[in-house]
């Protein structure tokens, strides 16, 4: 469920119509709910009540600072996966004490900057990561938390570039792996091993693969603690999906049932790092259209959005539904359509023979679902500007990033001397 409908034809963001927020900023432009983002971090987070859990949602789904407070004032910690994240955590007030680090490739620099910030924990990934991790926290005279990521080798059943938990994946420790890694680290200054961390991928919307993951875990944990490791922690990871297409399903209670029933007598302190399930269905990306061009065999729909702005359909075949902002009329003439970008490639394409009522010039459209990996995957490619971010709550909206026009990118550049005069 999210909080944009149609409300006397029209479709709104809570109680602002986005038509009036296209008026004001321009389109293209993403466009998010803080009910909604609310609403999904409460379903998550209420599910683990009676758990000692922290949920860290994951700032590569979406960054803005403004989204960022807005989950932490109802206590969410950050999963982030670089320096930049981790600083946009900070800046948005995420407490330390629920901030986790992760990822395959942190460099000295990354680590030495999250040892000295003293956050929760580093999920280290491989043993140069461990050598290195321990050299820079010793320097420091510090003593970093740590979750060692383990590769369950499950086939998470989801896209092949966001299936993380298999064993030819780049991602953490082969399992079988683990015995020795653990002991290495035991051994090192600088780190203390805390607990154990798996993300076996996102978009994951069959259960099974989270329970034979989770389910390895434990056994692991048993393992490790018969070798004395103290082992407190056990870090879930994300990957959660969310409804794209109306035949979809997605239930945290669900999600939350098969948790439950794998980590129970564990008794860890269980960390949670969702990103799409949370922000996915908060957002829309609101487009107009320039053209319909109709051909022999098939009408495009050419749009001012590209795939530059939401690059989720060409790079991983991804459906966004796409709606009108003004309602069709009952018994409006569906036909399918192309409804492309203005790029010069063909791969920007959002959405082949869709079914859709007219459209023309002018009209504005909706892409649904983009609240996660839109935005913060977004370029500057063919020199368009990085589109505007609106946040809305109640009757009220804000423009929480502003458009970046191409004068500003260029204000970047410089050209050497040889080149002048
Ligand atoms: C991407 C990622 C997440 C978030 O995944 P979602 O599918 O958005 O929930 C969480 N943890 C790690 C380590 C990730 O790489």
């Amino acid at each position: 469920m999210d909080h944009f409908d149609y409300q006397n034809g029209e479709l709104f963001a809570e109680e602002v119509p986005l038509a009036r927020i296209a008026e004001t900023v321009g389109t293209p432009f993403y466009c998010y709910s803080t009910a909604t983002l609310e609403r999904h971090y409460k379903i998550f987070s209420e599910a683990f009540d009676d758990k000692e859990a922290t949920v860290c949602f994951a700032v590569k789904a979406n960054g803005n600072i403004a989204v960022l407070k807005t989950l932490g004032n109802l206590g969410a910690g950050a999963d982030v996966v670089s320096m930049g994240e981790l600083k946009r955590a900070l800046a948005a007030g995420i407490p330390t004490d629920k901030i986790v680090f992760s990822g395959v490739g942190k460099t000295a620099e990354e680590l030495a900057f999250a040892v000295e910030k003293e956050i929760f924990q580093i999920n280290v990934e491989s043993a140069p990561e461990l050598e290195t991790l321990s050299a820079v926290a010793s320097s420091l005279g510090k003593e970093q938390a740590i979750a060692i990521r383990i590769n369950p080798d499950v086939d998470a059943k989801t896209h092949t570039k966001i299936a993380t938990g298999k064993s030819e994946n780049k991602f953490g420790i082969e399992w079988d792996k683990a015995p020795e890694i653990f002991a290495k680290a035991a051994a090192l200054p600088g780190i203390k091993v805390a607990g154990v961390a798996v993300h076996i991928g996102s978009q994951i919307l069959d259960l099974k693969p989270f329970g034979e993951a989770f389910a390895r875990m434990g056994d692991i944990i048993a393992a490790l603690r018969v070798d004395g490791h103290d082992i407190s922690r056990l870090d879930l990871g994300g990957g959660l999906g969310i409804p794209y297409e109306a035949d979809q399903l997605s239930s945290p209670e669900d999600y939350a049932t098969v948790v439950k029933e794998t980590t129970a007598g564990l008794d860890c302190h269980l960390i949670f790092e969702p990103g799409r399930m949370i922000a996915g269905n908060a957002g829309v990306l609101v487009s107009k259209v320039v053209y319909v061009k109709e051909g022999e065999t098939r009408d495009f729909a050419i749009v001012d959005a590209a795939m530059n702005d939401l690059v989720r359909p060409s790079m991983y075949e991804a459906h966004h539904d796409i709606i009108p902002v003004k309602q069709p009329a009952g018994g409006a003439n569906i036909r399918p359509m192309d409804v492309v970008g203005p790029i010069c490639e063909t791969g920007d394409t959002f959405a082949k023979q869709r079914p859709l009522p007219p459209l023309e010039s002018d009209d504005l459209v909706a892409f649904r679902s983009a609240g996660a990996y839109g935005a913060v995957m977004s370029s500057t490619y063919n020199a368009r500007p990085l589109i505007p971010e609106v946040l809305v709550k109640g009757n009220a909206f804000s423009i929480i990033r502003k458009r970046v026009e191409v004068e500003e990118q260029m204000a970047n550049e410089r050209v050497p001397d040889w080149l002048k005069g």
